[in-house]
């Protein structure tokens, strides 16, 4: 049956709690050239099937019914690992014509040679993940002995105009932990932004334990004993922003442990196979993929995409006995 809802009127994405929400996620492959230790196992990921995965088309028609007519405004492409999926440029092109704030999650693998093409197509600027800067441990980590080709990626982004670059950095009890002054340093004489994150349990495997999560708490007091920092305002982000008192810049962290930004989070995620969700944690999916295939109007997508956003709940419950973690992993959502 046609949907009641018109599509031509603007209709942003509120939640029961009052959330407006204008950040979309988009995984793009659940695929990955790395195999992070926190992330995935090293051998038995089970793929998505090509013909499960959405094509470019339609991921165009659900950001731009997103955007038009729910009041996205910002864009983040992320996987797996978003620039292995094949003619990547093709799909930023589409969704830079859109009024939006166009970006990319990567491991930054690749980037010496897609920076340039991503940023003529329209991308504006790269989260690039890093956890390590000691070439045995990268390659420990990331079961990739791909160091140079990181720290090559990330100063062709910053040629290529993708910025401000972003170096995010999940930090594991005894695994990184001792490297996050070397860390910093690094963003300070880079002059790019470093992100601590707050590991979450939404590794493959089952090896997140609360002991193993260095927080917000120690991150700053270890950083700031070098570099000493101050506080800035929290905005929509979800990092908490400090800034070096020397004028070094900025750091980060992201304590979606210890200190979630649930209250202010604005942020949908679409998986690669077409599923919306309105959390990270979330145990429900609302099958967008169905709809596009079974020939459904935009408003049968704006109804299943309202009922996804009216059922977000007001937090996850990481740290609480009816905490459930879900059935994906981080690169099968989309981190
Ligand atoms: N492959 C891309 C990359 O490496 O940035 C994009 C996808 S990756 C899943 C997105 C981010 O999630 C990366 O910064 C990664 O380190 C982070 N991540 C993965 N598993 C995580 C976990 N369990 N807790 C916190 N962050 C995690």
């Amino acid at each position: 049956m046609p949907s009641a809802v018109p599509t031509e009127v603007p209709r942003p994405l509120v939640d029961t709690f009052g959330r407006v929400h204008r950040d979309l996620r988009i995984s793009v492959t659940d695929r990955c050239n790395f195999r992070c230790t926190y992330c995935m196992p090293e051998e038995g990921m089970t793929w998505l099937p090509r013909g499960e995965v959405l094509t470019f088309e339609e991921l165009e028609r659900v950001a731009g019914l997103l955007v038009r007519h729910h009041g996205i405004r910002s864009i983040r492409l992320t996987g797996g690992e978003p620039t292995v999926r094949a003619h990547l440029p093709v799909l930023v092109a589409k969704l830079a014509a859109l009024p939006v704030d166009l970006s990319l999650t990567t491991n930054g693998a690749t980037l010496r040679s897609t920076a340039a093409g991503l940023a003529e197509a329209g991308l504006g600027r790269v989260n690039v993940s890093l956890d390590s800067l000691r070439p045995e441990r990268f390659a420990a980590l990331t079961r990739r002995d791909q160091l140079d080709d990181v720290l090559a990626g990330i100063d062709a982004a910053i040629e290529a105009g993708l910025t401000p670059v972003k170096v995010n950095v999940v930090v594991v009890r005894g695994v990184n932990d001792d490297e996050l002054v070397e860390l910093a340093r690094f963003g300070r004489e880079l002059g790019v932004t470093v992100r601590f994150i707050e590991w979450m349990p939404l590794d493959a495997g089952d090896a997140w334990t609360n002991e193993l999560v260095v927080t917000q708490a120690e991150i700053v007091e270890r950083i700031g004993a070098e570099f000493p920092l101050r506080p800035v305002a929290r905005g929509s982000e979800p990092a908490e922003q400090f800034r070096y008192l020397d004028g070094g810049g900025e750091v980060g962290v992201i304590p979606s442990v210890t200190q979630p930004f649930c209250a202010q989070c604005d942020r949908i995620r679409l998986t690669a196979d077409g599923q919306l969700r309105s959390c990270l944690f979330s145990i429900e999916d609302h099958d967008l993929r169905t709809i596009l295939r079974a020939g459904g109007t935009d408003g049968d997508l704006t109804d299943a995409i309202e009922a996804c956003v009216g059922a977000k709940w007001a937090g996850h419950a990481i740290n609480q006995v009816h905490f459930v973690k879900p059935r994906r992993s981080m690169s099968q959502i989309g981190g």
